[in-house]
C-alpha cells in the first residue's frame, strides 16, 4: 500500500536510470525481435527519440499457434548486443518459469504479459529473482486482481516491481482494447509502485497511441511502454499499432512539455 512508502518506490537500473522518480521513463521498440538488422535499427531510432529502454519480444504469446512465436534465445542475445551498442536497457517478456534462468544474463527487466498476469507460479518465481519486473494488467483483470498478483511478486522479496495498464476487454471493438486511463491514478493511490501506460496495446491503432500516451502521463504515469517499428507495414506482429520512428520522436518532444522525461 501507499502508506508503506508514501514517497513511492524508485528503481535504479545499472546505468543509473531511475524509474519512479520525477522523470517519465520511455520504453519503446518493436513488438517482436525479428532480425539483427531490424532490432539494431530499432535501437538506434528508439535512442534517438529519447527513450531509456529497448523493448522487443523474444518469446511471444500469440493468439494463434501458427503466428510467429519469436526468436527465443537468439532474440535475447540480439537485444543485449544492440542495447549495449546504443546505451539502452532491455525489457522483454517472460512467459514461463524455465525461461527465467535463460533470460537473466541478457536482460535488465522482466515483462509479465497480460496473458500471464495470473500465472501465479511464474509470479512466485519472479518474487525470488533480483531483477526488476514490469507486470501488465490482465486482459479482463480488476484492479483488485492486479494488486493481488503484484503481491505474489512482492511477498517473495522482489520489491522492484512496476505495474502497467495496457487496456482491458470491453464491449467496444473499434479499438483493440479499452485503455483504462483511470487505472493509473487509482493504482498510484493504492500502491507505492511505479505505474506505466502501454497505449499501443491499449488502443491497437497507431494514430491513437500519441494522445493516449499523453493522457497516461497527464494522469500520473511514471513511464510508457510503446511499440515502434522501423517499417511497421512489414512487422511480424502488431504492425498496425506500432509507431513510425518519427511519430515516436515527435511524441517524446510533446511529452516533455507535460512532464520531465529522463
Ligand atoms: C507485448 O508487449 O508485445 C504484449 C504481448 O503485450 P500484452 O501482454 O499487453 O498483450
Ligand atoms: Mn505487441
Amino acid at each position: 500500500g501507499r502508506k508503506f512508502r508514501p514517497e513511492g518506490t524508485t528503481i535504479t537500473f545499472p546505468n543509473g536510470v531511475v524509474v519512479g522518480g520525477k522523470e517519465v521513463t520511455i520504453m519503446a521498440g518493436p513488438c517482436s525481435v525479428e532480425s539483427r538488422e531490424q532490432i539494431l535499427l530499432s535501437a538506434q531510432q528508439v535512442k534517438a527519440a529519447g527513450a531509456q529502454f529497448l523493448r522487443g519480444g523474444a518469446y511471444k504469446p500469440r493468439s494463434s499457434p501458427y503466428s510467429f512465436q519469436g526468436m527465443g534465445v537468439e532474440g535475447l542475445k540480439l537485444l543485449r548486443e544492440v542495447a549495449d551498442m546504443t546505451g539502452l536497457l532491455v525489457i522483454t517478456e517472460v512467459m514461463e518459469i524455465s525461461q527465467i534462468e535463460v533470460m537473466l544474463p541478457y536482460i535488465d527487466c522482466f515483462q509479465v504479459g497480460a496473458r500471464n498476469m495470473q500465472n501465479f507460479n511464474l509470479l512466485r518465481e519472479l518474487g525470488h529473482v533480483r531483477k526488476p519486473v514490469l507486470m501488465k494488467r490482465g486482459i479482463a483483470a480488476t484492479i483488485e486482481e492486479v494488486l493481488l498478483s503484484a503481491e505474489y511478486i512482492l511477498s517473495g522479496g522482489n520489491y522492484d516491481l512496476m505495474l502497467c495498464e495496457r487496456g482491458i476487454r470491453t464491449y467496444e471493438t473499434y479499438t483493440r482494447n479499452t485503455m483504462d486511463i483511470s487505472a493509473i491514478p487509482v493504482l498510484k493511490k493504492l500502491t507505492h509502485l511505479p505505474v506505466f501506460g502501454d497505449p499501443s496495446h491499449g488502443v491497437g491503432i497507431r494514430d491513437f497511441v500519441p494522445p493516449m500516451a499523453l493522457a497516461s502521463v497527464a494522469a500520473g504515469a511514471d513511464g510508457l511502454l510503446m511499440e515502434m517499428h522501423p517499417n511497421p507495414d512489414k512487422a511480424m506482429s502488431d504492425g498496425a499499432q506500432s509507431l513510425f520512428p518519427e511519430q515516436l520522436e515527435k511524441l517524446v518532444a510533446q511529452l516533455r512539455a507535460l512532464a520531465p522525461v529522463v
